[in-house]
């Protein structure tokens, strides 16, 4: 995946501050971590990538490229995302969920169908879940479906907004796994919002840990851990 650049970053909301000026760098391909307490700006943050939230001064490059050069239809077709609620449709099949944005992206307009198949292998489901509808899934394998859902329309960057944090603690660091070594088989560049540290310890090459706004931590796991 691509690398990200926040570029002194600003926005409030109704004159209240909620982030920044704040400048991070997630290298390509790297797995990284934004952490705090709830009201820290991490959804804020995140949604500046794929202009949900736009910034009142400061900017995002995408590979170099200001997400605010692209129309924001374009742009999220490029980014996958990731949130807690997951928000499978319920009348719909697992393929049909999972083809969805896709299809809203427009086969017409180039977009090629995803290949159920592959998407559900990428996330160790098997291949008979395609035709099944998501209240028969459990909590992990609903969220596993979530992934290849934002798999879908070829994206490489990927946005998770406390993914894993409506699952069971056990089952959460098996789906956190499970996405960690799928992310490095397909070379993506993830962004994760947690606000539990030992889930970032244990899936992220790089925390950042955000307080009020502002960026008060930056580094790998270990140097986090030993203070550094
Ligand atoms: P986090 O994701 O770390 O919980 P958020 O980015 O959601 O933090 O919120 C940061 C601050 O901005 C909080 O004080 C929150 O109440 C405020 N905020 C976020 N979104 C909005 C909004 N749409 N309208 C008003 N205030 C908001
Ligand atoms: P919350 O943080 O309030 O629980 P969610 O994180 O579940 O909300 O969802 C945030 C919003 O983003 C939802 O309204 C959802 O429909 C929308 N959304 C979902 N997928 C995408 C996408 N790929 N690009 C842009 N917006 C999306």
């Amino acid at each position: 995946g691509p690398e990200v650049v926040f570029e002194g970053v600003v926005r409030a909301y109704g004159g209240v501050p909620a982030l920044g000026p704040l400048d991070a760098r997630l290298p390509a391909g790297a797995f990284v971590a934004l952490v705090g307490a709830s009201g820290a700006g991490k959804s804020t943050l995140l949604r500046m990538v794929n202009r949900l939230v736009e910034p009142d001064s400061g900017r995002v490059l995408i590979g170099g490229v200001p997400v605010a050069d692209r129309p924001a239809a374009a742009l999220r077709r490029s980014i996958g995302y990731v949130f807690q609620s997951i928000g499978l449709m319920p009348h719909m099949s697992v393929a049909e969920n999972i083809r969805l944005p896709a299809r809203v992206a427009g086969a017409d307009r180039g977009v090629p169908a995803p290949d159920v198949p592959a998407l559900l292998a990428a996330v160790e489901l098997p291949a008979d879940y395609a035709g099944r509808r998501p209240q028969a899934l459990s909590g992990g394998e609903a969220q596993r479906v979530g992934v290849a859902r934002a798999l879908a329309t070829g994206a490489r960057l990927m946005l998770l907004d406390e993914p894993f944090g409506a699952l069971d603690p056990v089952t959460r660091d098996a789906v956190g796994r499970r996405y960690r070594a799928l992310h490095d088989r397909l070379g993506l560049t993830s962004l994760m919002v947690t606000h539990d540290m030992a889930e970032a310890l244990l899936l992220a090459d790089r925390i950042l840990v955000l307080d009020r706004g502002r960026l008060v931590g930056e580094g790998a796991p270990a140097d986090l851990l030993a203070g550094r």
